[in-house]
């Protein structure tokens, strides 16, 4: 059954606590009904969209080619109200979203007590992040998506992905900053397990997913693992913490990927600035750099300075890094 993959995780905590929760996590993780499984295209119907940045959609519902809402309201809306605890109020509705995103009906599902406003942010939040992706990643197009949890539960976890699904605990993040970037960590998992995938039939026996043999050999996942691994937990000879952009990344190939996605998308100035550093994180960055086609979110100039005074120094993950500067 699809619930038993393995999962990755994001916590707040040290590795080992994470080792810990990840295999109770296993027996304890929600039963789900199965995702939908929608083919996202890339197709020319609606070039007014694709303009925007919205040239992705599923082929099961047509978006509606009378939306009100621009990629560039979104983008300016998530920006304001997720750069810090703001409650501002969106300038637009949760039908709005659906009408030019009509997946997101399916693909999110909310608590029931969660105000509207916030389920609006987190709507335009999604709907930014993948309309950016779609718009400079080439890849994205072959994707099947996954289904997102917004739960109001208490867990020890602040979020946990793998290419299905994506579950986020509302109570355990501090703040809108944080959540931008757990999200954006979080999409890092399904980019790396969902997107990036590889055609040939034989597997690699080198970069495995918790020891199982999963990955084709031309995954272009395994680009980015080989930079400074040796196989999925062993880095390459020489390779130190100074060569990964967090100490979390540190725990294994899927955190590093997810990390530095993160790292790249919202902290771009940051990760140039180290990668003069690293040979090691300057190939990496050149990875994402590739991957995005040179665009990114946010190029955080302030961590940026901070690094460059403070090249040694690593956070303990990137979705808490901007806090330095408050
Ligand atoms: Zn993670």
């Amino acid at each position: 059954m699809r619930n038993q993959l393995p999962i990755r995780m994001k916590i707040s905590l040290k590795s080992i606590i994470a080792t810990i929760i990840f295999l109770l996590g296993i027996f304890l993780k929600p039963q789900l009904t199965s995702p939908d499984i929608l083919i996202w295209t890339n197709n020319n119907i609606l070039p007014s969209l694709a303009q925007e940045g919205f040239i992705g959609h599923s082929i099961k519902t047509q978006p509606s080619p009378t939306s009100k809402l621009s990629f560039d309201q979104l983008q300016s809306f998530v920006q304001t109200y997720f750069r810090e605890n703001r409650s501002i109020s969106p300038p637009f509705t949760q039908q709005d979203i659906y009408e030019i995103f009509p997946h997101l009906r399916a693909q999110v599902s909310f608590p029931s007590t969660l105000p509207q406003d916030k389920k609006i942010a987190y709507l335009a939040s999604i709907a930014y992040l993948q309309g950016f992706l779609w718009a400079h990643m080439s890849w994205y197009n072959q994707f099947l998506p996954y289904k997102i949890f917004f739960l109001d539960s208490p867990s020890s976890l602040r979020a946990l992905s793998n290419e299905e699904k994506m579950f986020i605990y509302l109570d355990s993040i501090s703040n809108n900053a944080e959540y931008r970037e757990i999200l954006t960590h979080e999409m890092g998992h399904v980019v790396d397990l969902g997107v990036l995938r590889g055609q040939n039939l034989q597997k690699s026996k080198i970069f495995t997913e918790f020891w199982e043999i999963k990955f084709s050999i031309d995954d272009p996942s395994i680009l980015f693992y080989q930079i400074s691994r040796r196989w999925e937990k062993l880095t390459l000879r020489g390779v130190t913490y100074k060569d990964f952009v967090s100490w979390y990344s540190l725990n294994d190939i899927f955190e590093d990927f997810a990390e530095s996605f993160n790292f790249y998308l919202n902290h771009y100035e940051s990760f140039k600035t180290l990668s003069k550093y690293s040979p090691i994180l300057k190939s990496k960055f050149q990875y994402f750099k590739k991957l995005f086609d040179g665009e990114y979110i946010k190029s955080d100039i302030l961590t940026a300075q901070y690094f460059e005074q403070n090249p040694n120094w690593r956070p303990w993950d990137t979705t808490k890094v901007q806090q330095k500067n408050k």
